[in-house]
């Protein structure tokens, strides 16, 4: 086996539980092979989904614990709680500082680097886990470099990407890529089950989420956007009649925007709306109020401001000037 691979897909498809799983099949002492339709429901190379954990052995009882010595987890410290980690199984003392990382940080590499050259403590594989590999800060991806060119024998890197063009070129080179496909249908329905959504709504978040259902909440901003519709339609029959919902959040407002614009865009072209298919109707009357180039131009500004939505005291980004600029794609008279 290679000793790196790259599994990289959008967020909110699954990669963490995924390499997580084949992290614990390479560590178990009695891996199990895969049944047939498990194989065919995997969404990794063959070569990373021929085995999974058996549960039982002392190996899964430390994965479960948390507290397998041989495998090893560098993520940003913020994202420890979503990821199911607890301190003692990251890769470095918790910072300093008051609030957790957002990055992977140069000492959470370093002591991977350390780890990795050490024997294995159960005798079988070491893993190493990096995820997200886009929260590498420049330092930590220069020093993961140096490990991935001359990697250990006995070491086995299982990175996770949600933007491959983001990554350093050079460590790209050094791993085997893979893409992950979105869940399938039965894995998707059964995840948002799980999130509690309700059956009749889940054809509608699949599409909102476009497949990313393993995102925090699939839904965020879907009913915002569908009464947000429902008010612009009514204020087409009579103006003044309603005022325009604010969005839950800045970020889930600009996302949200996007999607409904990219939507109104398709429509214009004669296509199906992706993200809000259940919305036709009001799609097709709103986009026939706005003239392509000014929500084409719309688009392009939104997408700026989402790449800005992660700095919380942006003027721009304000819900409502944001509501306002969105509202005034179909004023008339300009
Ligand atoms: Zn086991």
């Amino acid at each position: 086996m290679n000793s790196a691979w790259l599994i990289h897909a959008p967020q909110g498809y699954g990669k963490w539980p995924l390499l997580q799983r084949t992290a614990n099949a390479l560590l178990c002492e009695s891996p199990q092979s895969l049944t047939a339709s498990e194989r065919e429901a995997a969404r990794l190379p063959a070569a990373l989904s021929t085995y999974k954990a058996c549960g039982h052995c002392a190996s899964c009882a430390l994965l479960a614990a948390g507290t397998h010595p041989d495998l090893l987890i560098a993520a940003p410290e913020a994202m420890w709680p979503e990821l199911g980690l607890n301190p003692s199984e990251e890769a470095a003392p918790r910072s300093e500082t008051k609030t957790a990382s957002q990055e992977i940080r140069i000492e959470q590499i370093r002591r991977l680097n350390d780890w990795s050259v050490s024997t294995s403590h159960r005798g079988r594989a070491k893993v190493a886990l990096v995820y997200p590999v886009d929260a590498l800060n420049a330092a930590a991806a220069n020093a993961l470099l140096k490990t991935l060119e001359e990697p250990p024998e006995d070491v086995q890197f299982l990175l996770g990407a949600h933007r491959l063009d983001a990554l350093l070129p050079t460590i790209r080179s050094r791993c085997r890529l893979a893409a992950l496909p979105r869940p399938g249908a039965a894995e998707a329905q059964k995840q948002l089950g799980g999130r509690a959504v309700a059956t009749g709504a889940q054809q509608a978040v699949l599409a909102w989420s476009q497949g990313a259902v393993y995102q925090a909440n699939p839904a965020l901003g879907l009913e915002w956007a569908e009464s947000l519709l429902d008010a612009l339609s009514r204020q087409a029959a009579s103006p003044q009649s309603s005022t325009l919902p604010p969005p839950p959040d800045q970020a889930a407002g600009v996302a949200s925007l996007l999607k409904i614009g990219s939507d109104l865009q398709r429509v214009q072209s004669g296509a199906p709306p992706l993200y809000l298919p259940q919305k036709l109707q009001p799609l097709t009357a709103l986009a026939q109020r706005i003239a392509p180039l000014k929500l084409a131009y719309a688009l392009g500004d939104w997408r700026q401001k989402q790449r800005l939505a992660g700095f919380p005291l942006n003027q721009a980004l304000a819900s409502d000037a944001l509501l306002l600029e969105f509202a005034q794609l179909f004023s008339q008279g300009d």
